[in-house]
């Protein structure tokens, strides 16, 4: 069991009307094909067992950031992608709120489902507004929040909702990124090991902090590593850094070792003059970045030692790429981190949406026990920080 929060388990759904909070913002390509419907097959258990109790399902989702209406934002290919994936109608409403969506939800019968259009066509959802929440409730007797991608954000079809709904709970994807989420934080299997990586350590910063006392190994890589390696006295030549964070970044170091975590930082790098796809590459000790050049992805040799590193590890947590993965010549050590944590026989999670790529790329999704669907979502519960969308779906002790 994950901890509080209430499962669509402790509820009875027998044929109500419940409105499903999803995560359809999808990658589309120039034609809004969709490019990757991972957060669609995701949402299908909750909505499966609902139809099969009897429900009708009301779902609704944002997509992309449009201001108003605009119909290259709106959720009918999620629509289409859904039935498919399902073998079943699903019935698209014209709008959010308006005639058409009331209507649609008013006359919906048990085992069908209703599409809202894109939640961001309505001003007031970014703003947590608690008209257009009541409007929305109107439509349906349960809330379920199964989006676990925008339960960082308070807005309005994400915590204001949750004011007007009296049955209100997690679906089953939440309740897995939570429980998860939890299981690192609390009572991990040890050796734990967190790899962290992407550009910069101002973004990861609390999550490190927060992980410090709790993990046996860090692992540092990607462009965040290099305040580490600058504030530990190496000449980075051109790679990034965030020079504002160097005495924090010492911080961590110290405090690493008073902790007795080991910490693992690049020992070599693959550099080159520019970052781009057509630019000569060196492999050099992290000692000997030329003067003017930039480190781009993580060397041989660190891949190698960070192999070792993880080498006894039982859980891996993972976030952030290595390297500038989107170019073919500094992912290397992204795919073979992806290869290695994916071989280990660790509890292995993954979270954010470009370390979910790399694996994705790297052909490994399957063999990672949990790929986390929320990048800021999942950084902050590794935080520690309670997420607005998730605090209303906790069970009141005194209730
Ligand atoms: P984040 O969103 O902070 O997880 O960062 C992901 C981004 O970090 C990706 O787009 C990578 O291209 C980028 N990145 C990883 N390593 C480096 C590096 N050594 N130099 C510059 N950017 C990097």
């Amino acid at each position: 069991m994950s901890s509080d929060i209430i499962s669509i388990k402790d509820i009875d759904l027998a044929n109500k009307k419940v409105f499903i909070r999803c995560d359809f913002n999808v990658p589309q390509d120039d034609f809004l094909n969709i490019t990757d419907d991972r957060r669609i097959r995701s949402v299908i258990p909750t909505i499966r067992y609902c139809l099969d109790n009897g429900c009708s399902v009301i779902l609704a989702s944002h997509l992309g950031r449009p201001k108003e209406f605009n119909s290259k934002y709106s959720l009918e290919p999620a629509a289409k992608r859904l039935a498919r994936l399902m073998s079943k109608e699903v019935i698209m409403a014209k709008d959010v709120v308006g005639e058409d969506a009331k209507r649609k939800a008013l006359n919906l019968k048990a085992g069908e489902i209703l599409m809202l259009e894109n939640l961001r066509f309505e001003k007031g959802e970014t703003k947590n507004d608690e008209n257009l929440a009541k409007e929305l409730a109107s439509m349906a007797e349960i809330y379920i929040n199964d989006a676990f991608g925008v339960c960082h954000r308070a807005h309005a079809s994400v915590e204001a909702i949750t004011k007007f709904f009296k049955i209100k709970c997690a679906g089953f994807l939440l309740q897995k990124e939570i429980s998860f989420a939890n299981n690192l934080i609390k009572h991990p299997t040890r050796p734990f090991v967190a790899v962290v990586g992407g550009s910069k350590v101002s973004g990861k910063l609390q999550a490190l902090t927060n992980l410090l006392p709790k993990v046996d190994k860090l692992i540092i890589g990607g462009g965040m590593a290099f305040t580490f390696l600058k504030a530990l006295g190496y000449d980075i030549g051109n790679s990034l850094l965030e020079e504002e964070l160097l005495e924090e970044a010492n911080k961590i170091l110290v405090k690493g070792k008073n902790l007795g975590v080991k910490i693992y930082l690049p020992v070599d790098v693959v550099a080159a003059a520019s970052c781009s796809s057509d630019a000569v590459v060196k492999f050099v000790p992290s000692q000997e970045i030329p003067s003017g050049w930039m480190g781009l992805d993580i060397g041989p040799a660190s891949v190698r030692l960070f192999r070792e590193a993880i080498s006894d590890a039982q859980t891996i947590w993972w976030n952030g790429p290595m390297g500038v993965f989107e170019i073919d010549k500094f992912s290397k050590g992204s795919i073979k981190m992806s290869h290695y944590i994916a071989e280990s026989y660790a509890t292995t999670v993954v979270g954010g949406g470009d370390t979910a790529d790399v694996v994705a790329r790297a052909g490994d999704a399957d063999e990672i026990t949990f790929i986390s669907t929320g990048g800021g979502a999942s950084l902050e519960l590794i935080e520690g920080k309670e997420l607005p969308g998730v605090k209303p779906l906790r069970m009141k002790v005194n209730e």
